[in-house]
């Protein structure tokens, strides 16, 4: 049955994480449940794929959790969920400058599976695996087989060894694919490295498979040392169901930001943007960052050319307070910042 999220959710005045977490191991269930094969997606959303190109995609084949799949419209091959998630024949496709590793990240990379982009912040690649495969992904083709974070968590040697280092990001992949254990160890880590004062969780499993977010999670993160930011990944309302509802407030005792990426035939409308933020600040979250696409090969079909996002990004303005617009940017290997295109 399809929970679809249906208006605003009034937050508890204290935030309580203690309510509603899922039990432990219902995450685990979908994940493993999780479509795989193109003509079963087909029959579950009732709708002819090859309408739409769809298309086996070897070496990042789909996935998409049934959670999911249960809020994407039925019969519609354009739904904006479904074009998230479903491979086309066109990433087959050669484009001029689409590359692997656009944002030239093996470049940034000071240990295995640390990546050093920005002063101050070391981002760690803690998890190789996701729940989901976005098919607009930029580390779509991260060799992540190199890059494991075993017991010894190698990337934090990284950190420990240069005091400028303030914020840590746990990102992926998704790092809440770790088991409890393997995360609280990480957790423990960082908690010990003094210098650190931040910590930051980019993950989409609260979008694709809320029930994730379990009372074990919530207390493992709770147990960092650090203030812990959770910036979620959620690129339309209509992925905001009733159960996404429950796992943000879950994680209302955290500051919590979301940032989207602008695709071509998913969000690329003021119209779409705004609900967006709106029910996300109803949850909790404020939308921080608008991602143009990065030029990774095998997603130019999602590309929405700069000029008309800063349109789009401007009719988002004209609608919103400015406290729910999330900033318009751009990244460019090698730079200092994100290049902010609009704000
Ligand atoms: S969850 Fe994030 S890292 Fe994983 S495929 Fe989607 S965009 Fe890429």
């Amino acid at each position: 049955m399809i929970t679809a999220y249906s208006g605003p959710t009034k937050r508890a005045a204290e935030p309580d994480c203690a309510a509603g977490p899922w039990p432990a191991h219902a995450w685990r269930l979908e994940l493993k449940q999780a479509v795989t094969d193109i003509d079963e997606l087909q029959g579950l959303l009732n709708v002819d794929l090859a309408c739409a190109n769809a298309a086996p995609s070897g070496c990042f084949p789909l996935r998409v959790p049934r959670p999911y799949v249960q809020r994407m419209r039925r019969g519609d091959p354009n739904d904006p969920l479904l074009r998230q998630v479903l491979p086309l024949a066109r990433e087959a496709d050669a484009v001029a400058g689409y590359v692997a590793d656009p944002l030239e990240e093996a470049a940034a990379l000071v240990a295995p599976g640390a990546i050093q982009k920005y002063a101050g912040r070391t981002l760690i690649v803690a998890s190789g695996a996701c729940a989901v495969h976005c098919r607009y992904c930029f580390r779509r083709h991260f060799p992540y087989d190199g890059h494991r974070q075993g017991a010894d968590f190698p990337a934090l040697a990284a950190i420990r060894d240069d005091p400028s280092i303030r914020e840590v990001i746990l990102s992926g992949g998704d790092p809440l694919l770790l088991t409890d254990a393997h995360l609280g160890r990480l957790v423990a880590r960082i908690s010990a490295i003094e210098h650190v004062s931040r910590l930051r969780i980019h993950t989409r499993l609260p979008v694709v498979i809320p029930q994730r977010v379990t009372a074990a999670l919530v207390d493992i993160l709770a147990s960092a040392r650090q203030r812990v930011v959770v910036v979620l990944h959620f690129n339309h309302g209509n992925e905001i169901d009733a159960d996404c509802a429950r796992a943000l407030r879950n994680l209302g005792c955290f500051t919590l930001l979301n940032q989207s990426v602008l695709l071509r035939g998913v969000n690329d409308d003021a119209d779409v943007l705004r609900t967006l933020c709106e029910r996300l600040f109803d949850l909790g979250a404020l939308p921080y960052y608008l991602h143009l696409p990065d030029a990774v090969a095998g997603t130019a079909h999602f590309d929405v050319p700069e000029r008309r996002a800063i349109d789009i990004h401007r009719r988002l303005t004209a609608q919103l307070p400015g406290y729910l617009v999330p900033k318009l940017v751009r990244e460019t290997p090698g730079a200092a910042a994100k290049a902010v295109v609009a704000t």
